[in-house]
């Protein structure tokens, strides 16, 4: 398991729903998170390494989230801040995004999981949430925006 990078055309194919959660589903999550530990990541969406399932892992430091078919059910507010990318390796582009969110989802054992996010935890949601879309950061550059070159902002 690699992660894909732009252009690879894995990256720009819409996820799909999970309808059950085995034991590869688990594995899936498991692996995720390894991969994305290993490259200093604090986000992974299953599609960055070529699954078109609705899966994403987050870690923002106060421990690990596996989310299946995450939705975002209510916004508030906007924040514009830097962002990196695992899929788009060395760059960042300033995204605005909601500044609060709530997001619903099922947990590996599949109990519907409601939070209220905010901060850092409300932008990487909406980051990988993006990525099941085949949405990149790349596509909020405006001719107005550069592209940043950065090795410290966080990768998602
Ligand atoms: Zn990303």
């Amino acid at each position: 398991m690699e992660i894909k990078h732009f252009p690879d055309p894995l990256l720009r194919k819409k996820s799909e729903d999970v309808k059950s959660i085995g034991r590869s589903e688990k594995k899936l999550l498991t692996d995720m998170a390894e991969i994305m530990y290993l490259n200093g990541g604090v986000g992974l969406a299953a599609v960055q390494v070529g699954i078109h399932k609705n899966m994403i892992v987050v870690d923002i430091g106060d421990g690990l989230k596996k989310m299946i078919n995450p939705v975002i059910s209510k916004r508030e507010g906007r924040v514009a801040q830097e962002e990196g990318c695992l899929s788009v390796p060395e760059k960042c582009v300033n995204v605005k995004r909601s500044k609060k969110i709530v997001v619903d989802y099922l947990n590996e054992d599949g109990q519907a999981i409601r939070v209220s996010a905010e901060g850092l935890l409300a932008r990487v949601v909406q980051h990988e949430i993006d990525h099941l879309f085949g949405k990149l950061i790349l596509d909020y550059l405006s001719p107005l925006k550069k592209i940043c070159n950065s090795l410290t902002t966080r990768k998602l």
